[in-house]
């Protein structure tokens, strides 16, 4: 019967690696929730262009030459803001990706920093605030800044459903954490009736938030953290149990989780613990 579960579960595009996380499963009381690509499509679309230094397309130029080299979905928006080009003839070497700030690289000679103000702040580079909407991309060339792109997400239609249903199953304590602004995440949360949020995280803080929870949740319930990027492999494998979008998902998460949601719908979090606690059922 442990067997049939995993079947049943497979035939709804959920891969469960194995009997034994039946029983995690079906005692889930926290999830946590990664922001992009989990609880959000991934897929940013730009949305405003604030230039300091040279003109709006050179701004996003510059921008999409550094990130065509970038595997987060955010480098993915600003190469399809050029979709042909590529890096048409620039020399670029140097690339450097670093998690939780953005990406680095030698343009023509020039080193060309593209990322969030806690990357400004690391190469001591003053950015200018902005209250738009989104997620801020500020660039900078040789230590000088020369102004941001503001991009944005969307949630994924299936994501108010599945905190629906996680409430309906008992599941009494849902937090978010992302590496993004506050102001979006925050915004995210309140949309979808989170309990809790925690912004502008690195990568090695979200392990430090689910240790956290893992040692103040109820006696008997277990913790699953739901996640899709490179970054998260660390904390799908600390979680009691780890849920990774498999669309969307990098190779890291994948290969980090118990449980493959195939179609990269977090409603299938709440039929994934509904089949668990059925399976127990039957086999005991
Ligand atoms: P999340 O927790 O939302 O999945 P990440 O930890 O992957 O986000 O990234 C956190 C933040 O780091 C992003 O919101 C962005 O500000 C910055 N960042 C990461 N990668 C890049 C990149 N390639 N280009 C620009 N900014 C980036
Ligand atoms: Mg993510």
């Amino acid at each position: 019967t442990f067997f049939g579960g995993l079947g049943g579960a497979s035939r709804k595009g959920i891969l469960i690696k194995g009997s034994n996380y039946m029983d995690t499963l079906a005692r889930v009381g926290t999830v946590v929730f990664d922001k992009t690509g989990t609880l959000t499509r991934g897929e940013f679309e730009v949305t405003a262009v604030h230039p300091d230094d040279f003109n709006e397309t050179e701004l996003l130029h510059l921008a999409a030459h550094v990130e065509h080299f970038s595997t987060h979905p955010i480098g993915e928006a600003l190469r399809t803001a050029f979709p042909n080009e590529a890096t048409d003839g620039c020399k670029i070497t140097d690339v450097e990706e670093i998690a939780g700030h953005g990406i680095r690289a030698n343009v023509s000679g020039c080193t060309v920093c593209v990322g969030n103000s806690k990357m400004m702040d690391a190469i001591g580079v003053k950015w200018n605030n902005c209250h738009s909407i989104g997620t801020i991309i500020h660039v900078a060339v040789d230590g000088k800044y020369v102004g941001h792109v503001v991009i944005n997400d969307r949630l994924k239609d299936d994501s108010a459903q599945a905190v629906k249903s996680l409430k309906r199953l008992g599941v009494d304590h849902m937090v978010m954490l992302t590496g993004d602004r506050k102001e979006v995440a925050f915004d995210v949360a309140k949309k979808l009736g989170l309990d809790t949020c925690y912004a502008e995280l690195m990568p090695a803080d979200k392990v430090r938030y689910v240790e956290q929870l893992l040692a103040t949740k109820t006696e008997n319930k277990t913790l699953a953290f739901v996640g899709d990027g490179i970054n998260d492999a660390p904390v799908l494998k600390r979680a009691d149990i780890g849920i990774a979008m498999g669309g969307l998902g990098s190779d890291a998460a994948i290969e980090a989780a118990d449980v493959v949601l195939m179609d990269d719908q977090p409603s299938k979090i709440a039929t994934a613990i509904r089949i668990a606690r059925r399976t127990i059922c039957i086999a005991h």
